[in-house]
């Protein structure tokens, strides 16, 4: 049999920093210092540059930079949230964990992503926060969710989890709202050796207080000034980041090629729908999902081939068991109830080679042709 081909190839991408990385560990451990330190504040600094914001707060994963960047922005007990509910779970999971309520809006069928014209029919001035997801590696239509934020008085919170580089008419993302929150878990874009993330904001006021919520709600050591928590982005995850954060710009433009030979190779293939780019969006390929029907049984060809093919998400969050006291039903949100079933993620990660391309659409090509 063929190698497999892995939905992310991680030890692809650690061989271009792994010495880099060893180095700078090197040094993390002759000093012991595993909690702060230069690495840490160096990391904030460049990422923080690099996106075009002032400010960079790393914290523990990228669930809690969102409820950070919520609590931060005043949302809590008695507001509600505007969410899509073609997601992961995490972005409704940091409303309830805030102490808000999520209220989920549908996505649109080409992009999956929110559908901003059901905004107008949900804010009301109990909305607190409006949270566009970047999803599959392009960025929302904000200049859209904007004039509806503002209407209602409510601040944007972008979920950038799956958009590190993205830009929207040469905005990045995480620029792009009032405050964003990302993840750096091992699969994103720019991934770490575990779990990390980061909120970014333009907004010093709201920095500090990620700074005191990330940290139990401490301004200086042994000083408490409110409840926080103990969330922090680790010293030797910071070292990987920083060393990744230099190979993201190259890596980003290698999954473009790659996505744009994706849409070559699957041009005449009845059966699969390829992914739309939304206008004025630069993406970065977090996931190439595609369309077809049948796809659990096409999934399981797929991944009996030895091709990681996945599907994000299976479930909206509307009909997740964590969110049945909601009280959604099926055809609620249809739009992502369709995509649902019909959405399979296929291979794509910078050092993918056109031959395991053609692989993947060979194998795609006689599943869905059955
Ligand atoms: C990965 C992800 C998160 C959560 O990040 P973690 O670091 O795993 O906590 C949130 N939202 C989206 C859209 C994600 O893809």
């Amino acid at each position: 049999m063929n190698n497999p081909i892995p939905l992310v190839d991680l030890a692809a991408q650690h061989a271009s920093v792994a010495d880099e990385v060893a180095e700078g560990w090197a040094a993390v451990l002759a000093k012991t210092a595993f909690i702060g330190g230069p690495q840490v504040a160096a990391f904030e600094q460049e990422f923080a540059s690099y996106v075009g914001v002032d400010h960079c707060v790393g914290v523990g994963n990228g669930t809690d930079a969102l409820e950070f960047a919520l609590r931060a922005a005043g949302v809590g007990a008695g507001d509600e949230c505007v969410l899509p509910a073609n997601t992961f779970i995490a972005t409704a999971e940091a409303v309830v964990r805030a102490g808000a309520v999520p209220v989920l809006v549908d996505c649109v069928a080409d992009t999956g992503l929110i559908d901003v014209d059901a905004l107008a029919g949900v804010v009301s001035e109990r909305t607190a926060a409006i949270i566009p997801v970047h999803l599959y590696g392009q960025a929302a239509q904000i200049e859209l969710i904007h004039p509806v934020a503002e209407s209602v008085g409510a601040v944007v919170v972008e979920d950038a989890a799956q958009s590190q580089g993205a830009r929207r008419n040469g905005v990045t993302t995480g620029a792009l709202g009032h405050i964003a929150a990302t993840s750096f878990y091992p699969g994103k874009n720019l991934g770490a050796y575990g779990d990390a993330g980061a909120v970014l904001t333009g907004d010093a006021r709201l920095a500090e207080r990620v700074r005191l919520l990330r940290e139990h709600g401490s301004p200086s050591k042994y000083v408490h000034t409110e409840i926080g928590f103990n969330s922090r982005l680790d010293t030797v995850q910071a070292v990987v980041l920083s060393a990744k954060l230099r190979r993201l710009e190259d890596g980003n433009s290698a999954r473009r090629q790659a996505a744009f030979r994706y849409g070559k190779l699957l041009e005449e293939l009845p059966g699969v729908v390829t992914p739309v780019v939304a206008e004025g969006n630069e993406p970065v390929w977090h996931l190439y999902v595609v369309r077809v029907a049948d796809r659990d049984r096409v999934l399981a060809e797929l991944n009996a081939a030895g091709i990681g093919a996945g599907v994000h998400y299976p479930v909206p969050v509307h009909l997740t068991g964590s969110f049945a006291p909601l009280g959604h039903t099926r055809g609620d949100f249809p739009v992502s109830e369709l995509l649902a079933g019909e959405i399979l993620s296929l291979p794509l990660f910078p050092e993918i080679t056109p031959a395991q391309q053609e692989r993947v659409v060979d194998v795609l090509a006689r599943a869905v042709g059955r």
